[in-house]
């Protein structure tokens, strides 16, 4: 899979793809990340990339022109075409489904808005889906960008090996996590629960699932809702 991120902050991501799950990713080469500079796509001196918005009020909108051109400098081809996402809070909420389904993309380009955000025209005539990370506003979107990558690359196929511990986690079944331990068995006086010290894999199995489905119940009632995964099976 191919990411390509465009950004006015470039050097925002210097480091953050260098490390666990997504640095294995990329060096099995599952995962390919290009971050794009706006500016390379600016024709005046100046490489200027916003403007003072029509109508008035404070802050700067983001250009039309050079995200236009920085898009269509990465078009995809036919077995891969390219995913244009803008991300926006004005966008569809972001979750594991969401992150399944991008992580069947080949070729998937996110435009990283500033300031006030970008003009109309890009989400109207260049953008294939508009994402949101949640109900809050962050300075720019390299930071949704970024929770996007993570999130996606662990899911991409081969990423984790087979029957590895990605689908026995939070949201994959619709439920949340069931709680772990590790050595010692008494920290502090805390013990950690007998079931798990048993040995007994079927006890374990059933434990755990009670557990996910108390915590679900208690703190995520929402999620046991039915219909609430009909994207799913898209
Ligand atoms: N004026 C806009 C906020 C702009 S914030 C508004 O009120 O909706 C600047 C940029 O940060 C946005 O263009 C977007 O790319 C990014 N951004 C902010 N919050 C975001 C969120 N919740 N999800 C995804 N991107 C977000």
């Amino acid at each position: 899979m191919r990411v390509n991120i465009i950004t006015i902050f470039p050097h925002l991501f210097d480091h953050v793809f260098d490390f666990g799950m997504i640095q294995q990713a990329r060096k099995k080469e599952l995962l390919q990340i290009e971050i794009v500079d706006l500016r390379d796509f600016t024709e005046d001196k100046r490489r200027t990339v916003d403007d003072r918005p029509y109508g008035g009020g404070d802050g700067m909108v983001l250009k039309p022109e050079p995200i236009f051109l920085a898009v269509e400098s990465l078009a995809g081809n036919v077995a891969d075409p390219q995913h244009v996402v803008l991300l926006t809070p004005q966008g569809e909420l972001f979750d594991q489904s969401a992150a399944n389904r991008l992580s069947l993309r080949r070729n998937l380009t996110m435009i990283c808005g500033r300031y006030e955000g970008v003009d109309q025209r890009v989400t109207d005539h260049l953008v294939d889906q508009e994402i949101s990370i949640g109900d809050f506003v962050l300075s720019g979107g390299e930071y949704a960008a970024l929770v996007i990558v993570d999130a996606v690359s662990r899911v991409i196929p081969g990423v984790v090996a087979k029957g590895g511990s990605v689908l026995q986690e939070s949201f994959m079944d619709g439920l949340l996590d069931y709680p772990h331990y590790t050595r010692p068995p008494d920290f502090r006086g805390w013990q950690v629960p007998e079931v798990l010290l048993s040995g007994d894999h079927s006890e374990i199995a059933r434990w755990r699932e009670r557990q996910a489905l108390e915590l679900t119940r208690l703190r995520r009632p929402d999620l046991l809702n039915p219909g609430k995964n009909a994207k799913d099976t898209e």
